[in-house]
């Protein structure tokens, strides 16, 4: 490169000095705009026009974003599914069959944008299973290892317009929040909506309030996941006629639905009792003893209607999978394995305060029988971990440095205190 030039073309700029100088395109002087860049031939740009040049740029940018790829590679179901095992225990079925729709999602995406002559169709997914078996952490999850925009809402606080709630839209606007309001991402993203059975129209709805985030609230969301352009408010809250809306078009957004139907496993044993009487060899009473595990992997979609949601609902969710409960085994893992799990979050703690932690069998073991006793899943495993390290979090920073600390079954269920961390006991 000859010398004095520079790699922007052969123009070299600087910071001018001269106190007289003004900016070319706002025509505001040095001394009120401070330092001003200097191209050849008397040229000068102040800070304040850079910065709007470069929105102007981006602007165009992300207004031309269709025509670019919207990523280098597409990752396989395989990689997906290796992505979601480092953080998700168990649930093999419903971690492949999302990993796919994924995986599909994005290729309909590519063929979107490359114009080929066959549509492919979007699979909405419904996951179904008990709470704290990982239907948000399986969404969350992907989330991470997705390049698209994705979003958790609930379908709970959605109510019928004229009640206090939540429109549909809002759900949308979460979706636009992810993606830095930007547009074009945000109509190619992935929604979860949690809590989806809570809006069905069940006749075991007694309370009056429950109607209004029923059917209603259905048929708004069929229109979503079919399919619409939407008219989202950007301050989110309730619609109103003065508001300015923006367009959104759900047409290439993944939906993700989950929900615990509890009780959907009788509906289940009820099912397969009758057909067994149907045959004749065994009365419907004797098909109770199928596990719950057991009835949700065999859930179909007639027993989501007879469960109480409105068939549109279940034919725009084409993909079922459901999450088994986690059992005692499941729920030692969900402690020790996960990249993230609760036992390490705690060890790093404890290595913050060069302290070492160890938790013995007898302790994961109490642990998780606690947990099973819970009923509540993983989601019980937090706050039975916080309850049992309570007092030695609270003795931590003040024991001595190298301190090794083991968390036993005695510790767990109460019968023992820490060692060392007994101040008293030291004194006894
Ligand atoms: P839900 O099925 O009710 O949506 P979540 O996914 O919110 O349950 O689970 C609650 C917590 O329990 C998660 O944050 C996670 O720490 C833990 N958890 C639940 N299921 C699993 C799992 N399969 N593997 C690892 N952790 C899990």
């Amino acid at each position: 490169m000859p010398a004095g030039k520079d790699m922007t073309g052969g123009r070299r700029s600087a910071s001018t000095t001269k106190k007289n100088a003004y900016c070319s395109f706002c025509r505001k002087s040095y001394r009120d705009v401070g330092p001003l860049v200097e191209g050849p031939g008397d040229v000068y740009i102040c800070g304040e026009c850079i910065e709007l040049c470069q929105s102007i740029l981006d602007q165009e940018q992300r207004r031309r974003g269709a025509t670019k790829p919207l990523f280098n590679r597409i990752p396989t179901p395989r990689e997906l599914v290796a992505s979601l095992d480092q953080y998700v225990v168990g649930q093999t079925f419903p971690k492949k069959v999302l990993s796919v729709a994924v995986h599909n999602h994005y290729k309909r995406l590519q063929l979107g944008v490359e114009g080929g002559d066959v549509e492919v169709e979007k699979s909405n997914i419904l996951l179904l299973g008990p709470t704290g078996s990982g239907k948000t952490l399986l969404a969350r999850t992907l989330a991470r290892v997705l390049n698209v925009p994705f979003a958790i809402g609930d379908a709970t606080t959605l109510t019928e317009a004229g009640y206090v709630g939540e429109d549909v839209e809002n759900l949308l606007l979460k979706l636009l929040h992810a993606a830095d309001f930007d547009l074009e991402a945000a109509q190619r993203g992935v929604l979860y909506i949690d809590e989806i059975d809570k809006i069905g129209k069940t006749s075991q709805n007694v309370s009056i309030t429950r109607d209004v985030s029923g059917e209603g609230v259905q048929q708004a969301l069929l229109k979503m996941l079919e399919g619409t352009v939407a008219n989202v408010p950007p301050q989110g809250g309730r619609k109103h006629p003065e508001q300015q809306y923006i367009q959104m078009d759900t047409t290439n957004i993944l939906f993700i639905c989950g929900g615990t139907f509890v009780g959907i496993e009788d509906i289940v044993r009820k099912r397969l009792g009758k057909k067994a009487l149907g045959f004749g060899q065994q009365s419907s009473n004797q098909r109770q003893d199928i596990e719950t595990a057991e009835a949700l992997s065999m859930v179909q979609t007639e027993d989501i209607l007879e469960f109480g949601m409105i068939p549109e609902l279940i034919g725009r969710l084409p993909v079922i999978a459901s999450l088994c409960p986690l059992d005692h085994a499941g729920l030692v893992k969900v402690l020790t394995e996960p990249k993230n799990a609760l036992l390490r979050q705690y060890q790093t703690l404890f290595q913050m305060e060069d302290c070492t932690l160890e938790f013995a069998e007898s302790a994961l073991n109490a642990i998780a029988h606690k947990a099973v006793v819970k009923g509540t899943g993983a989601r019980g495993l937090r706050s039975i971990v916080e309850q049992t390290m309570l007092e030695v979090m609270y003795e931590l920073p003040d024991q001595p440095k190298g301190s090794k600390f083991v968390i036993d079954a005695d510790i767990v269920e109460g019968r023992r205190k820490m060692f060392p961390v007994q101040p008293q006991a030291k004194s006894a």
